[in-house]
């Protein structure tokens, strides 16, 4: 059964995120893309997804081509246990590249169901996309009748109290989340307007249930979280203020020692990347020097910061830290980065 607090983090979720009428929760951001691809497959008759080469959507068998983050930094973005029969369904394009998509769904007519994307990438370091880039997919999905999910795990509730939706003024078809929404606890949700929703069951065809999804406990953590973020007018201000203030300070004690760096950042996600070449999508990002990235990630260790274990993260920066902790670390990055 439902519970009251379940209802009400949803419909204070559907307030905050443009262009969604319903909501449903599950217990992951894994789960809650899985359930969206069945969902947009269900609703289109169609079979085939194109996801990017770089993002991850959780590690549902669909997803594991060319996925992101842990992936690739353990070296397997395709998985095994992953059947040729599932893989052939995912169709890889390339990160802010409209043609390159084009040319999918051209050779690909009457059978791509969706188009899955991190709308700001934010599992091969943070990659927002160029402009243009999220305008272009959604004509693309307007004229060939094919759904965009914004996998909005990463970026629900941070980039804007909508997510990329609200930052970028674009509508997606479903949009998936999880992280924040949870408030620390396991929690996904994945949502769209009503005609999408009531496809699933109980009122329409397309299967989709957890014993413990919306559970009370879960439910009161998220609930916290967004009624937080929502009575902060100034929180994603603020966060950007913070963000920026790292930036600056981390771009000048590497010019400074000469370290060739490229720093990637919107709103409160930042990463820093060892290459000359700014990073764009998945092979721009692999193009920096992981060398570089371990002497720098145990550089910080040592100093007692502890920055995200892979070139591939993405940094999120929280409320918490304060000017004199960004000090801190911006001093860590100064004292070390002579012996980058
Ligand atoms: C973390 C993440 C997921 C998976 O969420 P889990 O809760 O780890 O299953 C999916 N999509 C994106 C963009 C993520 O960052």
């Amino acid at each position: 059964m439902p519970t009251a607090i379940e209802t009400e983090i949803a419909e204070l979720s559907v307030s905050m995120v443009p262009n969604i009428d319903k909501i449903r929760f599950v217990n992951s951001g894994t789960e809650a893309c899985m359930s969206a691809i069945r969902l947009a497959r269900g609703f289109t008759k169609k079979d085939k997804i194109i996801k990017f080469a770089g993002c991850y959507h959780g590690h549902s068998d669909s997803f594991l081509i060319a996925a992101g983050s842990g992936a690739i930094t353990f070296g397997t973005p395709n998985s095994p246990g992953v059947t040729e029969g599932t893989a052939k369904d995912t169709l890889l394009a390339r990160y802010n590249d409209l043609e390159n998509v084009n040319e999918l769904v051209e050779a690909n007519k009457d059978v791509i169901a969706a188009i899955i994307i991190e709308p700001v990438a934010g599992n091969m370091g943070c990659i927002p996309p160029v402009d243009g880039f999220l305008e272009g997919l959604r004509s693309i999905c307007d004229s060939n009748d094919i759904l965009l999910i914004f996998d909005e795990v990463m970026t629900g509730f941070r980039l804007a109290n909508g997510g990329v939706q609200e930052l970028k003024n674009i509508n997606a078809d479903i949009v998936c989340f999880g992280k924040v929404v949870g408030g620390g606890l396991p929690v996904g949700a994945f949502a769209a307007r009503n005609e999408i929703m009531n496809y699933l069951a109980p009122i329409g065809p397309v299967y989709q249930a957890g014993t413990l999804s919306g559970n009370p406990l879960a439910m009161a953590a998220g609930l916290a979280m967004l009624k937080t973020i929502n009575a902060d007018a100034d929180l994603m201000n603020r966060l950007e203020e913070k963000t920026k203030y790292l930036h600056n300070g981390i771009a000048d004690a590497l010019n400074k020692n000469n370290v060739t760096h490229t720093i990637n950042r919107i709103g409160s996600m930042i990463s820093v990347h060892f290459s000359e070449d700014a990073v764009v999508d998945f092979d721009s990002a692999a193009k920096g020097n992981n060398d570089t990235f371990k002497k720098f990630f145990h550089g910080m260790l040592n100093k007692g910061i502890y920055i995200a274990p892979s070139a591939f993260e993405t940094w999120f920066i929280t409320d918490a830290l304060t000017y004199e902790d960004l000090n801190e670390t911006i001093a860590a990055v100064e004292d070390i980065a002579k012996d980058l």
